[in-house]
């Protein structure tokens, strides 16, 4: 006897990059930035007082959408706080989609939209991406024929750290009948020289949806504050209906103000990120992997041919040395591993053992 719902007991849960609890373990494998926060953010939780907890805080996180919409050059209507980026993601499903409708999205992304799917009831319509992570070009027809109210696009994408231009997304904005989300999880180490700015659509398209988190630009995984970026009227259901009536708790909205007010200091983590992205891709292409350019933290790479043992095996053996990266045992991607960019230091330790492995090294 069971007590869930059909779609819940059929359903698999999300599966989760490892979270070991000891120190030794190099973690490149869940894209968390290896810079430590600013120190203002330091700063802002040893100030807490513990009494102020005694009451909720501010309902929809204020301050905090004040600072975002100046950084934007939006206004306050056009944000909703979010509790992680994945807390924007499930207020989608809950906001637009109709049970029993098909959800749509890139195949391959990000593993936890099928799962949200499932937990909605409804099935998830994936459209392939060809072998250089682009869109078909009737990406938005298939949804519109398929009726999906909502579609999901990661963009930088991941798994792959490719990035598609706001031309190729306003176009899908414009056909597709339903709510557009791109997921910008990883926007924060994208070249600046690209000027890549998909803000300015929100004005333009009232059915696309931006989600930000704290998680990745900000080093703050362990906080769980994100944001979604829209037209007023998409945002003003999740804001007064459908999210928790005090998703941002007192913490994150201190945290957050610190983490945004120094802004240079995250936005120097970017940088040293870029740099060292650069160093890691010509490492694993110099040890004959390919590698796909990556405006992400973090690289695809699939294993060399020649080699006797697959991508799943050099994953293993890095996690007997005690390196951690990403491997996907699925269609397009049982060939790679996607290796979160870490310090010059740490990236060192990985090519030297990368390139021990491939001598035929345990
Ligand atoms: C990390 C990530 C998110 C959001 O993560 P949170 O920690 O919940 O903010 C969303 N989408 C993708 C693709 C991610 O990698």
């Amino acid at each position: 006897m069971t007590y869930q719902r059909d779609n819940i007991a059929a359903m698999q849960g999300y599966s989760w990059g490892e979270q070991p609890d000891d120190s030794e373990t190099l973690k490149l494998n869940t894209n968390e930035n290896p810079h430590p926060p600013s120190p203002r953010v330091a700063e802002a939780l040893a100030n807490i007082d513990a009494n102020a907890l005694r009451t909720y805080p501010q309902p929809t996180a204020d301050p905090l959408r004040d600072q975002l919409a100046e950084l934007h050059r939006v206004d306050r209507s056009n944000i909703v706080m979010t509790h992680g980026g994945d807390e924007g993601l499930r207020l989608a499903f809950s906001t637009f989609v109709e049970p029993g409708t098909p959800f749509g999205m890139a195949q391959p992304s990000y593993s936890l939209y099928p799962v949200l799917a499932d937990v909605h009831g409804s099935p998830t319509l994936g459209i392939a991406m060809d072998d250089d992570w682009q869109l078909p070009r009737n990406f938005a027809t298939q949804l519109n024929e398929a009726g999906a109210n909502l579609a999901c696009i990661v963009n930088p994408h991941a798994p792959s750290g490719t990035l598609l231009d706001s031309e190729r997304l306003s176009r899908i904005a414009n056909e597709f009948n339903g709510v557009l989300l791109v997921d910008e999880a990883y926007v924060d180490f994208v070249d600046p020289a690209l000027q890549h700015d998909l803000t300015r659509l929100i004005s333009v398209f009232d059915n696309l949806l931006i989600l930000r988190t704290f998680s990745k630009g900000y080093s703050l995984a362990g906080l769980r504050l994100g944001y979604l970026l829209g037209d007023a009227r998409i945002i003003e259901p999740m804001l007064t209906k459908t999210r928790d009536s005090y998703n941002i708790d007192l913490i994150s909205q201190h945290l957050g103000a610190a983490a945004i007010e120094d802004r240079a200091h995250a936005q120097a983590s970017w940088e040293a990120v870029r740099l060292a992205r650069r160093t890691l891709r010509e490492g694993l292409a110099a040890l004959g992997f390919e590698v796909w350019p990556s405006q992400t933290n973090f690289l695809l790479a699939k294993a060399p041919m020649t080699l006797s043992h697959g991508a799943a095996d050099i994953y293993a053996r890095l996690k007997a040395r005690g390196i951690l990266v990403r491997y996907f045992n699925t269609p397009q991607l049982d060939d790679k591993l996607r290796i979160t960019v870490g310090t010059e230091t740490q990236n060192a330790v990985l090519l030297e053992a990368l390139a021990e492995i491939l001598d035929g090294q345990p």
